[in-house]
């Protein structure tokens, strides 16, 4: 009842840092696309943990592949093998097209593993002049949280305050290619993006830009790094953003739904030419690629083989977008995004993000809100088109309230 969900989000306000503002909704349980919460209240999951749910909450294949490991073995470290490893790395690797895995826990930290290889593959192989790589980065981007990332952060809240701050980036306009041509210079070893922009509010480029990136890549040898972590592993409709464009990066940044909602998964996956860089004691971590991971990745990598995860995608998306266009003028000022994956914003004369999600959770359905009045609806790629008609109809009536 009220007063024990007023329990406990005092509870939680009394015995935690505020880093964030949770909607006051206390779950307890979750099947697929539903949450329930402590009084038994269901909802309809469209934030799907940020894409970390993409395949739902507790996934059969998922639950039984993480189950049998825990009976099993869990951890060794990285000074052992196991026998969950190898399959899990060549697993990704033929998934992403490519040689090689390097294996970590959260975003962040695939994220700071591209920049490490990037640079120490700018010395040893591009040869910039020792301590002088720089790598290009888009405005509005997200990558994580670490002290370097948000060195090149745009976002005030995120970076503000956490300095001296790591050198060696340069910002530019996203979906600007004159821009980063002009930022590309001799000491370049990467350009850093994310294919759509998620935090941002899904900011999709203009077309013809992803390409434009390789190729400039290509011709001023820079490694392309795509962070992936939210809009990879089948989001869009296809296994990777970047399929869209038939682009091929110098690296995929995985994460989030690598780990399928049961555990932190993240990985760098490249080819030789550019892993090859890296020698034993020079990078790693103590739970990166541990077996619970690697059981629960290599199922993950499964159910993306079938191409199941992403068709869904790619045929729901199609039908939440049509039926969100119509919205515009009616509440909404625009939609954007591809696959199961939208940003909407919502008209700031009717109400703020903050406002439409709380309405919205009062009706059954999670959303979360970015910046202001921008609304990111990604719900898990197992929910049925009519879930997703119904969560649309509870926008609607959100819209109209006055
Ligand atoms: N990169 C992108 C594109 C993300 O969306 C996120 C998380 O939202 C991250 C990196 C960081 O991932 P993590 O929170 O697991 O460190």
């Amino acid at each position: 009842d009220d007063g024990q969900l007023a329990d406990a989000v005092a509870a939680a306000e009394r015995w935690t840092a505020h880093n964030y503002h949770p909607l006051p909704v206390v779950v307890a349980e979750a099947t697929g696309a539903w949450v329930t919460d402590v009084s038994g209240r269901r909802y309809l999951d469209c934030l799907a943990g940020y894409s970390a749910l993409n395949f739902g909450h507790r996934h059969p294949a998922l639950i039984t592949a993480a189950q049998t490991q825990l009976d099993r073995l869990t951890l060794t470290s990285r000074a052992f093998l196991h026998d969950q490893f190898a399959d899990f790395c060549r697993g990704l690797a033929e998934l992403c097209g490519m040689e090689l895995v390097v294996p970590m826990n959260t975003g962040a930290e695939a994220v700071e593993t591209g920049i490490k290889v990037a640079r120490k593959w700018g010395y040893q192989v591009k040869g910039v002049p020792e301590g002088q790589a720089t790598i290009v980065v888009a405005e509005n981007n997200f990558h994580g949280r670490t002290t370097t990332i948000v060195s090149f952060s745009t976002d005030k809240d995120a970076r503000d305050d956490y300095g001296p701050y790591t050198p060696g980036f340069r910002i530019v306009r996203y979906g600007d290619l004159a821009a980063l041509a002009e930022a590309i210079d001799d000491t370049t070893v990467a350009v850093l993006l994310e294919p759509i922009q998620g935090e941002a509010g899904v900011l999709v480029p203009p077309p013809g830009y992803l390409p434009g990136v390789r190729r400039l890549c290509d011709e001023r040898n820079v490694l392309f790094l795509a962070d992936e972590i939210q809009s990879g592993l089948g989001r869009t409709g296809a296994t990777f953003a970047l399929d869209h464009e038939a682009v091929r990066p110098d690296a995929y940044l995985l994460g989030k739904a690598l780990g399928g909602g049961i555990v932190p998964v993240s990985a760098m996956v490249a080819d030789r030419s550019v892993l090859g860089v890296l020698r034993p004691g020079e990078h790693g971590s103590t739970f990166g690629g541990n077996p619970l991971a690697c059981a629960v990745g290599s199922a993950v990598v499964e159910l993306l083989r079938s191409g199941e995860p992403q068709a869904r995608a790619r045929e729901l998306g199609d039908h939440l977008h049509q039926r969100l266009q119509s919205l515009v003028g009616h509440g909404l000022v625009a939609v954007r995004g591809r696959g199961l994956w939208a940003g909407i914003d919502i008209d700031p004369g009717r109400m703020s993000g903050r406002r439409a999600c709380e309405l919205l959770a009062e009706r059954g359905v999670l959303a979360k809100d970015t910046h202001g009045s921008t609304l990111r609806l990604a719900p898990p790629l197992v929910v049925e088109a009519a879930e997703l008609d119904w969560a649309v109809d509870q926008l609607q009536a959100v819209l109209s309230h006055r």
